[in-house]
């Protein structure tokens, strides 16, 4: 049996355990994806694509709440935004490997993918989180315009490579900049330029956050953008995303009482319907952002 002839019969039996209206969903999910495969491109006036993305986001968050795996959402979103990285290799970009200026920076994410990048993180074991834990807490007490002032690594950055390339986050993917040197100068704190940036970068950018925005909220997600230390940090406290979307209660791994008993677990004091309690105040990092500051930043 060939592929497509697979592919048919698994849709078929897929369909059969199905009721009538999950049946719709699933197989409106599935042309939603088939819709996107080539990415949302950003020349193109056409909100087909974006519209399908959206869909096709929100109904594995459905799903993600169902089975508490949010990694199929996750990937799907990366696996687009890849696509449409694809489609614009032939616009001039500095970037290249070993070059991580845009690292040191602010890093903006979404609840989904800080908890999908925890996951990582957890089975790297005590080093890991210790580093991402250390890096919180020496970038807590900046906001949005005073990091820049004061730029550190990504806790993730090794030897001026991403340690979790295939999992990093959308900005990541979508950050590019048309001269490394004034990278150099203005993501070190040396200068103040303006970065030129691509501007099919930023529109794609653009596109998957606001693709990204209207996926949660339709399913009823928080869909806020969140420092990146801050997120991971809180991320790597929830146990999973079915308890985080329940709101379940949970402890952090070092919450012991004085005298070495573990306490009952206390309910996380303003956590939201995903399990990040909203890390920025409000209205932070969404002012308006300087062209400096947006290539790893997205208005949400
Ligand atoms: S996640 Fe990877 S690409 Fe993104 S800022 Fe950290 S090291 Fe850089």
């Amino acid at each position: 049996m060939g592929g497509q002839a697979k592919w048919r019969k698994a849709e078929i039996e897929e369909l059969k355990r199905q009721s009538p209206e999950e049946a719709a969903v699933w197989r409106q999910m599935q042309n939603d994806k088939r819709s996107v495969a080539f990415g949302i491109n950003p020349e193109s006036l056409d909100i087909a694509v974006p519209a399908a993305m959206a869909r096709a986001l929100s109904a594995l968050f459905n799903e993600a709440k169902r089975t508490g795996d949010i990694d199929p959402p996750v990937t799907l979103l990366y696996t687009t935004i890849n696509a449409t990285v694809r489609g614009l290799s032939d616009v001039p970009v500095a970037c290249k490997k070993g070059c991580s200026h845009c690292c040191y920076t602010w890093v903006s994410v979404t609840a989904p993918e800080a908890l999908s990048i925890a996951k990582i993180i957890k089975r790297r074991g005590d080093a890991t989180i210790e580093k991402i834990r250390l890096a919180y807490q020496q970038t807590k007490d900046y906001d949005f315009d005073a990091r820049t002032q004061h730029p550190r690594p990504c806790p993730l950055l090794e030897e001026d490579l991403c340690s979790i390339y295939d999992a990093r986050p959308k900005v990541c993917r979508l950050a590019a900049s048309g001269d490394a040197e004034i990278c150099a100068r203005t993501f070190h704190n040396i200068t103040d330029e303006n970065l030129p940036m691509p501007v099919m970068h930023v529109t794609a950018r653009g596109a998957y956050a606001i693709v990204m925005t209207a996926a949660l909220r339709h399913a009823g997600l928080p869909y806020h953008a969140y420092e990146f230390n801050a997120a991971l940090t809180r991320a790597l406290e929830t146990v999973s995303f079915r308890q985080a979307c329940m709101g379940l209660k949970t402890r952090p791994p070092d919450y012991r009482v004085a005298d070495g008993t573990s306490p009952e677990p206390a309910p996380l004091r303003g956590i939201t319907t995903c399990g990040l309690p909203p890390l920025l105040e409000e209205g932070a990092g969404r002012k308006p952002l300087s062209p400096r500051h947006a290539v790893l930043c997205e208005v949400q």
